[in-house]
């Protein structure tokens, strides 16, 4: 057995509390490849809890085989400030109650520090440049002075990433079908992730406009490239952002067949040993984020449906009725919400009381939405 389970213990926030970030580690340290995988950074998207747990005992048989070939780090929770924020009796786990906002938001871009370090030690070997950009990212964070047990715990889980060639941030929407976030650079690259979790949409942007954990990792590389366009620097860090389907969707069915799928992706990189056998079809192209439609509510109210997830809708559909409690008239009191895009649905609300400009549906096109170009992407 090689694994190795780590608990660092984070700053506290008051007087007499600590919290603790638990880590495993499998395969040799310093094994090529790196893969790393944190679970529910937004601390109340709990599948990702459950697929940790299954992938870990996947990880253990594979391990008492000997067949860990590359280094696996696996965080089984990665915001234990988050899974302790309990407001009469409701988790809310996706802002910071400290008020550092949304977990999964400003990440530190490592690009410009990290362009001055190497700018004059780059040279026309990609794998040397790739080992002198990874240790100017590590010492870059080796620099940072934390403050707040936030920022201890973020530096952290950074550390334990900066150097993988994959990075996998498992999160979840509220409903919603299987997909995943990545950088353009990553497609059709992460063709091989999307179709064994069977995404049924892979959105692209770079940047997303909200500085989310993953694109920490992949984006530096992008932008390095394209910076020093005379040195050969690969993309070196294939990160992404997966939604494992919606809140609700916790089973042991569910995330057995989901840490199964990840299993292989590991297989097929590389990092463990075996056959995963031939890659599913794919059951989503990539699609640009700005192609997908988000239905914004527009007045307070009550919502009823009038589509299921993964319904073909055709743009001018009503996607959902908004029901005002306080008309007069009941038969005035219904507004319909439109898609403004062919596509299918990909994720709606599950709490149906909304109050203006809250989304309330996710619709996947194929075409850029002008109302979509140059907005931030991304949902707080
Ligand atoms: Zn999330």
């Amino acid at each position: 057995m090689s694994r190795r389970t780590d608990r660092l213990t984070l700053p506290g926030q008051t007087p007499g509390a600590e919290q603790r970030l638990t880590i495993h580690r499998f395969g040799d340290p310093g094994a090529r490849p790196k893969a790393y995988l944190q679970a529910s950074l937004h601390a109340d998207e709990t599948p990702a809890l459950l697929v940790q747990h299954h992938l870990v005992q996947l990880l253990d048989a594979a391990d008492r085989d000997d067949a860990i070939l590359g280094e696996i780090v696996i965080v089984p929770y990665a915001n234990p400030i988050g899974l302790a924020q309990f407001v009469d009796g409701y988790h809310l786990g996706r802002h910071d109650l400290g008020g550092a906002g949304n977990f999964n938001r400003n990440w530190p871009d490592l690009f410009a520090p990290v362009a001055e370090q190497v700018a004059d030690d780059l040279t026309g070997d990609a794998e040397a440049n790739v080992a002198l950009i990874r240790a100017a990212m590590a010492a870059t964070l080796r620099k940072c002075r934390p403050a707040t047990p936030l920022e201890s715990l973020r530096l952290l889980l950074m550390q334990e990433a900066i150097d993988a060639d994959l990075v996998l941030d498992l999160h979840c929407d509220d409903e919603a079908l299987m997909h995943l976030f990545t950088i353009p650079a990553h497609w059709p690259s992460a063709a091989d992730l999307a179709a064994e979790l069977a995404c049924r949409a892979v959105l692209l942007a770079d940047p997303s406009g909200g500085d989310p954990f993953d694109e920490a990792f992949s984006a530096p590389w992008v932008r390095l490239a394209e910076r020093f366009p005379e040195r050969p620097i690969p993309t070196a860090c294939l990160s992404a952002t997966v939604e494992l389907r919606g809140q609700a969707d916790v089973s042991d069915e569910l995330a057995g067949a989901d840490a199964a799928a990840l299993f292989r992706v590991l297989q097929r990189r590389g990092l463990v040993a075996g056959d995963p056998g031939p890659l599913p079809a794919p059951q989503a192209e990539a699609t640009r984020l700005d192609a997908v439609d988000t239905l914004k509510a527009p007045a307070a109210g009550v919502l009823a449906y009038a589509v299921a997830l993964g319904d073909q809708v055709s743009e001018g559909q009503t996607v959902a009725e908004l029901i005002d409690p306080t008309a007069e008239d009941p038969a005035k009191a219904r507004r319909g919400i439109v898609s403004r895009t062919d596509g299918i649905v990909l994720s709606r609300r599950s709490y149906k009381y909304v109050l203006p400009g809250m989304t309330i549906a996710k619709v996947v096109g194929t075409r850029t939405l002008p109302h979509r170009v140059g907005s931030y992407l991304m949902e707080d």
